[in-house]
């Protein structure tokens, strides 16, 4: 299909079923990191474009969403699922030309996630049941599981087609509606998904897309009366700053925040795939990931030569042009978040650290927000590179010794979104699992995701989750039925 190579349209706000211009007549523009060139141009939503969008979710969901039988929600859903694999090549170039990812990640892997996330939550549709209660003969007493209403959702750059259908999917399935707002940097895939819910045959209103600033259009959304709940992506300052101005309307809140997430390899693990298992953690999405295995902790028994094997494999991955299927390491998302990741690897340097590999700007054809891989040894989890989210391909490695020094040194971070342990005693794996403090561990394996499995954190990584059965919980209510039998 040619259709991939064509020029990018203009991208317009979607509310009540239609693309539409902000009403301000606002417009920004999105720039490819790799190239450092401007795409096309979006329009801006503002306080009174995110109330249209929020009026038209509320209308869609007393009336057409609400009347749906849940099969007919299903089979909506179902259908986007497939249009979005039909439109695969188009939605992971645009991906990839907004956030800078390899087009390896958005083509293969990013699509056939969000695919799955609409059609994994559509079978969720006519499967949400409330219970009957036992208590007592004279009455007759039951629970409804209901959805919450309208849902905000409000998605950051790293992921941006996963984080729609992570958020949308779940709470379209339990029929709330939604509006959603995309990251400033990367709101391309957000609108195109937004026209293919329409030819999925949402109706008019269920999904509205209105991408605009955080401080303005996200602002005006969490500070909505008709909006019932926030769904959040993003940064723990931001997340913090959105439960206080939420507190106003007493909405509820799903926070995903940010990670410092460790990858512990013990001296008794298969060491080739740990190695594997450690690079991909942390380079994997140019380490924009909030689940990143950005520390990785080594036994010390171990340590010398595993390090030395990772700083070769770190080494080889050259940042490269994310449109060539071959590259592994594409560019970050900006030139900001770059110069914000290199500023970390010079605090880690002046901390102490050991520079082994990378930490340095890379640019590819002389442009381009490119960073190597970069590894950080003799790190002492007291540095900022160990407690601080850099959001980049910087690993900080930090020796230890035995699993109690590993876990201590695992659980020592404000944050706590994910974790990874490797080794080949089963009870070792089970007893690490349970005591580290974080909403994800992976054993013999790092950085995978499914919409069956729940994803989200403890701490300072926020509360409420996505995915899974779990995430169904935070997009619906209980009310509680008490009927008379005497
Ligand atoms: P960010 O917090 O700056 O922005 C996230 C979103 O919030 C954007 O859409 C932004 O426009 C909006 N926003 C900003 N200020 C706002 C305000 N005052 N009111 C309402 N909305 C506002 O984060 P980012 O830089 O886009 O993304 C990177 C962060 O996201 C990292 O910390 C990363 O760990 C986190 N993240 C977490 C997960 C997870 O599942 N836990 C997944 C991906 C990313
Ligand atoms: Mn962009």
């Amino acid at each position: 299909m040619s259709d991939t190579l064509a020029p990018v349209r203009p991208g317009r706000l979607i509310i009540g079923g239609e693309a539409v211009d902000a009403a301000s007549g606002a417009t920004f523009t999105t720039t490819n990191p790799a190239t450092d060139e401007p795409i096309t141009t979006v329009a801006e939503a503002g306080p009174e474009d995110v109330d249209r969008a929020v009026k038209a979710a509320r209308a869609a969901f007393e009336g057409p969403w609400a009347k749906l039988k849940p099969i007919d929600r299903s089979r909506v859903l179902w259908k986007l699922g497939d249009l979005v694999l039909e439109h695969a090549d188009e939605l992971a170039r645009l991906e990839t030309l907004d956030n800078g990812k390899p087009i390896f990640e958005s083509r293969l892997v990013d699509i056939d996630m969000v695919a799955r996330c609409f059609q994994y939550f559509s079978g969720w549709s006519t499967k949400l049941a409330g219970q009957t209660t036992a208590v007592n003969p004279a009455l007759f007493t039951y629970t409804l599981r209901e959805p919450v209403g309208v849902v905000g959702a409000i998605i950051p750059w790293n992921f941006p087609m996963i984080m729609v259908a992570w958020k949308a999917a779940p709470a379209l399935a339990a029929g709330n509606t939604v509006v959603l707002k995309p990251a400033e940097l990367t709101p391309l895939t957000a609108i195109r998904i937004g026209e293919l819910a329409l030819e999925a045959g949402l109706p008019p209103g269920v999904l509205n897309i209105v991408p605009g600033k955080g401080r303005v259009a996200g602002e005006a959304l969490v500070k909505h009366p008709g909006v019932d709940k926030i769904s959040f992506t993003g940064s723990t300052e931001v997340g913090r700053h959105l439960m206080r101005t939420a507190s106003d309307t007493l909405k509820k809140l799903t926070l995903e925040l940010g990670g410092k997430s460790p990858n512990i390899v013990f001296a008794d693990a298969d060491l080739d795939a740990a190695l594997k298992g450690a690079t991909a953690g942390i380079y994997y999405g140019k380490g924009e990931v909030c689940g990143a295995g950005s520390r990785l902790l080594v036994e010390r028994a171990i340590h010398d030569e595993f390090v030395g094997r990772l700083v070769e494999r770190a080494k080889k991955l050259a940042p490269a042009d994310p449109l060539d299927p071959k590259t592994r390491l594409g560019s970050l998302v900006s030139r900001t978040q770059m110069e914000r990741v290199l500023g970390y690897v010079e605090a880690g340097v002046q901390e102490g650290a050991q520079l082994a590999a990378g930490g340095k700007a890379q640019p590819v054809n002389g442009k381009g927000a490119f960073v190597q891989a970069t590894v950080l040894t003799g790190v002492d989890n007291r540095m900022r590179v160990a407690q601080e989210e850099i959001f980049g391909p910087v690993l900080a490695v930090i020796p230890f010794d035995g699993v109690d020094d590993a876990l201590a040194k695992a659980n020592d971070v404000p944050y706590g979104l994910a974790s990874g342990v490797w080794t080949r005693d089963v009870k070792k794996a089970h007893t690490v699992a349970r005591r580290l403090a974080a909403g994800t561990v992976w054993v013999n394996m790092y950085g995978f995701y499914d919409p069956g499995m729940p994803f989200g954190g403890v701490k300072g990584s926020g509360f409420g989750r996505d995915l899974g059965e779990a995430c169904l919980h935070d997009v619906t209510q209980v009310k509680g039925v008490w009927l008379n039998l005497e």
